[in-house]
């Protein structure tokens, strides 16, 4: 096959700046959202000048097609260690964006009649900025945790690669290398090198953007399982992990927690709204601290609370039903309006070893024995009987 470099390099340009366009169309209107994407685009757009000055070598001055062009090239690096840094909401020391840009632009110039010392100095001062943007994405938990950054990080491992093969074909004095606009033959490692740069150039945004969305999506999906005003998980989430943690409890006892305020839309009726979402969350509050870590502390609705509890059996559920309605009866919660005292019933419901049980049916017992401990006067546990 034989690939005609200026074709390459064309090509490059195209998918370069169709990527910028659409990077920065994705990143539009999302100003202060500040996650990177702009950054990128802009690297992209650096990017695709640096292959049209590379494109124009020989039509125009030597300083803009050398000196600029490698300039340009280590700027879209460095633009994209910033994207990558402003996406994971840190910072890079600045010597890390403006040094290696200098260096190269001083080591074009002085090496401006050497093609094979560019290839190995440009490319070790490449290489360690990619290195730098891998590092980046490799310290990050949050990054990790996605699957995306893999293809930003091939991206590098690609480009790295590529960087290798040019130092090592001009160290080993392999062929005749030709400028792109030059007629003769061109070196395989020049048309390599293309291929594998807008693959990677591609690779890499593609996998920015999926970072970016992955975060989003999760987000969202913390949004959705969160009960805005306490900040714990809201009903359709405590549902899923009641579900979860039935189907796997195995042969160990589970207690399901039901918790209501006593009387409170009184507190409501007589201090107000706010001063009932200030009962409410620090109610979930104390209710949380007294946990052990496998617990679950969720919104049911309203002003009831639901506490799942894992390896619990019904002794154990009511040691830890007494210990929650004291946490909050045994000294006021303060309000802006004051101090206010504040009571709960609890219903509690367990699943004994040996039962498989239904959500639905502890939940309805649970109800029952809450309902039992409202009749019986409220501020006290009652255990589901059958
Ligand atoms: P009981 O002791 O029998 O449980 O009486 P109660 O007053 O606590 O129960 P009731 O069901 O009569 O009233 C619950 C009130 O909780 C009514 C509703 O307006 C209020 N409420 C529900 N959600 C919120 C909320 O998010 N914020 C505030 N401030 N009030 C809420
Ligand atoms: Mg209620
Ligand atoms: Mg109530």
């Amino acid at each position: 096959m034989n690939l005609d470099p200026r074709t390459l390099l064309f090509a490059l340009i195209l998918t370069n700046v169709m990527m910028a366009l659409s990077l920065f169309v994705a990143a539009g209107g999302k100003d202060k959202q500040r996650d990177g994407m702009r950054l990128w685009a802009m690297a992209m757009l650096l990017e695709t000048l640096t292959w049209i000055l590379v494109a124009a070598r020989g039509a125009i001055p030597d300083v803009l097609s050398l000196v600029v062009a490698n300039g340009f090239k280590a700027g879209a690096h460095a633009l994209a260690l910033a994207a990558v840094c402003e996406f994971q909401r840190r910072s890079a020391p600045r010597w890390q964006y403006f040094v290696p840009v200098a260096l190269t632009m001083v080591m074009a110039a002085l090496l401006a009649d050497d093609i094979r010392g560019r290839f190995v100095w440009g490319g070790l001062i490449f290489a360690f900025q990619l290195v730098l943007i891998a590092r980046m994405l490799l310290s990050d938990k949050e990054t990790r945790a996605g699957r995306a950054w893999r293809l930003l990080f091939g991206g590098i491992v690609g480009m790295l690669l590529v960087l290798g093969l040019r130092a090592a074909a001009a160290l080993s004095g392999y062929g005749e290398f030709a400028q792109p606009q030059n007629a003769i033959a061109p070196h395989p490692v020049q048309i390599v090198s293309f291929i594998a740069i807008m693959a990677t150039a591609l690779i890499g945004s593609v996998g920015f953007i999926l970072m970016v969305k992955e975060r989003t999506d999760r987000e969202i999906m913390e949004l959705a399982m969160t009960d805005s005003l306490t900040g714990i998980p809201n009903r359709r989430a405590l549902m899923e992990l009641a579900e979860h943690a039935l189907a796997r409890r195995g042969s160990s006892p589970m207690t399901l927690l039901m918790i209501d305020v006593d009387h409170f839309k009184r507190i409501n009726d007589t201090h107000g709204h706010p001063a009932g979402d200030a009962v409410l969350r620090q109610v979930a509050r104390r209710l949380a601290g007294r946990l052990r870590g496998g617990d679950v502390l969720g919104r049911y609705g309203g002003e009831e609370f639901c506490v799942l509890a894992p390896d619990t059996d019904a002794e154990g559920a009511m040691t830890l039903a007494e210990s929650l309605r004291d946490i909050i009866a045994f000294r006021p919660l303060t309000t802006d309006l004051g101090e206010l005292q504040v009571t709960v019933s609890i219903g509690v419901a367990c699943c004994p070893d040996d039962k498989s049980r239904e959500l639905k049916d502890l939940l309805a017992e649970a109800d029952a024995a809450l309902y039992a401990a409202k009749e019986a006067g409220r501020n006290r546990v009652v255990s589901f009987t059958c």
